[in-house]
C-alpha cells in the first residue's frame, strides 16, 4: 500500500541539521504516526513520503521554506526586563506563550541583560536545513472517525 492523501502513516525519523546536530528523533519511542495530506508534518518530508510504502527509507533535505519557515526577523522583540514576573529568573532558551496577532504563540528568550529581554516568537527550527531520515514503519486507510478528528488513533496516535 502506497502512501497517499488520507492515509495513516507511521514512520520512525531522525532528523538533523546542517552541523549533524540530532534535533529530534523517533528512536527507542513509538513511531510518529500522522495523516498524509492534512499538514501534520513539514511540507517538504510530506512530498517526499508521497507514493512511498511500508519498509521504504527515505533521506531528504528540507529547505526553511518547506520546513518550519524562514526565520522573520521582526518576529524578534526586545522587551523590559520588568515585563516578567521578577521572581521567575529568566534565562535564554526558556519559553513562554504570548499573545500574536493570530492567537497565542510561543516565544523564546534568545538574549537576556538587566535591562532588557529578547524574545523569538519563529519556530525554534525557523531558517533551518533540515536532513531526515525516515523510515515508513506502516500504511493503512483512516478510519471516518480519524479523519473526523484530525488524528490518528492507537499506536503512535491519540489513545481515548
Ligand atoms: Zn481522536
Amino acid at each position: 500500500m502506497q502512501i497517499a492523501d488520507e492515509m495513516a502513516v507511521l514512520i520512525h525519523y531522525k532528523v538533523a541539521n546542517t552541523e549533524g546536530e540530532v534535533l529530534d528523533s523517533s528512536e527507542g519511542d513509538e513511531p510518529l504516526a500522522y495523516i498524509q495530506g492534512q499538514g501534520n508534518i513539514v511540507p517538504g518530508l510530506e512530498q517526499a513520503l508521497l507514493g512511498k510504502s511500508a519498509g521504504d527509507k527515505v533521506q531528504i533535505t528540507v529547505e526553511p521554506e518547506d520546513g518550519y519557515g524562514v526565520h522573520e526577523p521582526e518576529k524578534v522583540q526586545t522587551v523590559p526586563r520588568n515585563a516578567f514576573d521578577t521572581e521567575t529568573k529568566i534565562e535564554p532558551g526558556m519559553q513562554f506563550q504570548a499573545e500574536g496577532e493570530d492567537g497565542d504563540v510561543i516565544v523564546t528568550v534568545t538574549e537576556v541583560t538587566d535591562e532588557e529581554v529578547t524574545v523569538d516568537a519563529n519556530h525554534p527550527l525557523a531558517g533551518q536545513t533540515l536532513h531526515f531520515e525516515v523510515e515508513v514503519v506502516s500504511v493503512r486507510p483512516c478510519t471516518e472517525e480519524e479523519l473526523a478528528h484530525g488524528h490518528i488513533h492507537g499506536e503512535g496516535g491519540h489513545h481515548h
